[in-house]
């Protein structure tokens, strides 16, 4: 699987596809999923996702990198506090493929992006300081 990194949502192409979405959180946050609720701490956090809809990845990681949205998913929390800082984003593979290729990071919220999924129990992972993440660190940048 390769992807390839990009920092703005406009170098998106507006086709469908999946993304492992950056997100840097300067300060501790409160979030929930359902009945669930965790505070982040401080550091990156990934999440996977997928486009479907018009507009494709460009669209959804516009909105992703945006302020000031209605907050509809999950992630929404984690883009209106912290700082998008860009997106990993591949056309042939699906958000949960994503999320097994990370899958030795940690989850910090069971059910996170995922309360519709049978196969994840989160599509937000943790990013600890130090090294990228093996499969990361293989992608060209
Ligand atoms: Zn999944």
């Amino acid at each position: 699987m390769t992807l390839s990194f990009i920092r703005a949502a406009h170098e998106a192409p507006a086709a469908p596809g999946a993304y492992v979405l950056l997100v840097r959180l300067a300060h501790p946050l409160e979030v929930a999923a359902g009945r669930r609720h965790a505070t982040l701490a401080p550091g990156r956090y990934l999440y996977c996702g997928s486009a479907k809809g018009p507009g494709g990845l460009r669209a959804r990681l516009a909105r992703h990198m945006r302020r000031g949205k209605r907050r509809r998913w999950h992630i929404d929390q984690l883009t209106e506090s912290g700082e998008s800082q860009g997106a990993w984003i591949t056309l042939a593979a699906s958000e949960c493929d994503l999320v097994a290729a990370l899958g030795a990071l940690p989850v910090p919220l069971d059910g996170f992006g995922s309360s519709d999924c049978p196969r994840c129990r989160s599509h937000l992972l943790y990013w600890p300081a130090g090294e990228a993440p093996a499969f990361l660190a293989a992608q060209k940048c």
